[in-house]
């Protein structure tokens, strides 16, 4: 029988949604983007844009003062932004980083942060989970979370904790146990909200790292930092498990923060391929630049309804690993190939800042390496869906 949770809606779906987000990207043109990469600054007034407009709380149940929209909805948000040029890598995180207290913190851990997460007030918008010497290899990470009385006493290193400086709250994966005296190395590991206001200066330091985009990315030192015991979310040891929960949704929207790119590269280079003459006829009519925009195109589409359906799995509360890590894999693909082929269409102009096709180029070339990167994501594919044996 077929559920009906399950069905796609294909097209514009959530016009309600498209409509007033593209409507507030447009207050955002492409100056305003260049200005702030020039001088790597945090897109303050687009967030708060976005924040008053309530577009951040989507995902935040109704009842802790959010819009309680299905996964699909934010989708939808994050894709308009980009494809209207934006880029909501400032803030997405803001939308799903909460999920993990909202599945597995305690009610008074809800009611304590979510409603003031809804509102703006507090932003829990940092996730530490990456370190300098571990890499992809997550479970082997070395930052210690040690239970002493009524807190836990932090050591370690994060590093590209996107949006540090510009989060209240921080989610953090830490050691609980040490590694040899777990049965799976998946176990021992523990998530924990950091009040980055209380903890700044007191044995946490957040340094920018410079990087190719503006990204407000970070690293994050622990020195005897000192947590109070209610930061755990959950179980101690189980945190491992609550943030692949989390990693599921935030690859469903990046996947669709991709698609976006993928549509703003396609309309400027159409635009261009028809206006451009060169050699008395629009560069558009060579196969040369004809064909692989229509390619770039079609893998788009493709994308799209791998991305659909990984959010309508999630929103039906089915099993959605191997749809979402392969969303995000697909529609990365189809935004760099886009990417790509806007970049070759334009010649040299693609080069000059001010049509904004090199600035979001490097953008979305971060989503092929992050928040997975392409390699691990088929790793998965091949070990957990194909079944094959395991690499690493
Ligand atoms: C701008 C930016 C923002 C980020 N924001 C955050 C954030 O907010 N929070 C956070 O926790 N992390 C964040 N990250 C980290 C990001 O998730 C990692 O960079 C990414 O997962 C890759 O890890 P790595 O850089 O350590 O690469 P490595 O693990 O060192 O891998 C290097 C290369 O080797 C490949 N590789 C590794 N192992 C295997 C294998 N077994 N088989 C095949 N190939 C393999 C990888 O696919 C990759 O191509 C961010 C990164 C960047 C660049």
């Amino acid at each position: 029988m077929t559920d009906p949770k399950l069905l796609l809606e294909l097209g514009e779906d959530w016009q309600m949604l498209r409509e007033p987000v593209r409507r507030i990207c447009e207050r955002f043109p492409g100056e305003y983007w260049r200005k702030l990469d020039e001088t790597k600054e945090y897109p303050h007034a687009f967030v708060d844009a976005l924040t008053e407009h309530e577009y951040l709380a989507a995902l935040v149940p109704e009842e802790y003062g959010g819009a309680g929209l299905p996964l699909r909805a934010a989708s939808v948000i994050l894709e308009t932004i980009h494809a209207s040029g934006c880029n909501a890598a400032a803030c997405h995180a803001q939308m799903y980083t909460m999920g993990t207290l909202l599945r597995h913190g305690s009610e008074a851990q809800k009611r304590e942060y979510l409603p003031r997460i809804a509102s703006g007030e507090l932003r829990l918008q940092a996730f530490g989970v990456s370190e300098p010497t571990t890499g992809s290899d997550t479970t082997q990470l070395k930052t210690r979370a040690v239970r002493d009385g009524d807190s836990y006493v932090v050591d370690g290193q994060k590093i590209w904790t996107s949006r540090a400086a510009q989060s209240d709250l921080m989610l953090l994966l830490a050691r609980t146990t040490p590694a040899d005296q777990v049965a799976k190395r998946s176990e021992g590991l523990s998530t924990f909200l950091v009040d980055l206001r209380a903890a700044r200066g007191r044995g946490l330091e957040i340094r920018p790292i410079d990087t190719m985009i503006n990204h407000s990315t970070t690293a994050v030192f622990f020195d005897r930092l000192r947590i109070p015991a209610e930061s755990l979310i959950g179980v101690e040891g189980q945190g491992f498990r609550y943030i692949l929960d989390g990693m599921n949704a935030e690859r469903i929207l990046l996947g669709s923060e991709a698609l976006g790119d993928a549509r703003w590269f396609l309309r400027r280079a159409v635009d261009y391929a028809n206006e451009r003459v060169v050699f008395d006829a629009p560069i558009g009519r060579n196969q040369g630049i004809q064909f692989p925009l229509a390619r770039a195109w079609a893998e788009t589409e493709a994308a799209d309804l791998m991305v659909r359906k990984a959010a309508a799995l999630f929103d039906a509360g089915r099993p959605c690993g191997a749809e979402a890590n392969t969303a995000k894999m697909l529609a990365s693909e189809a935004s760099w190939n886009a990417a790509e082929t806007c970049f070759q269409t334009f010649g040299g102009f693609a080069f000059a800042r001010e049509y904004d096709v090199e600035r979001k180029w490097r953008e979305t070339r971060l989503l092929r390496t992050a928040p997975i990167s392409t390699n691990l994501i088929l790793a998965y594919i091949g070990q957990h869906v194909l079944g094959l044996p395991r690499s690493y």
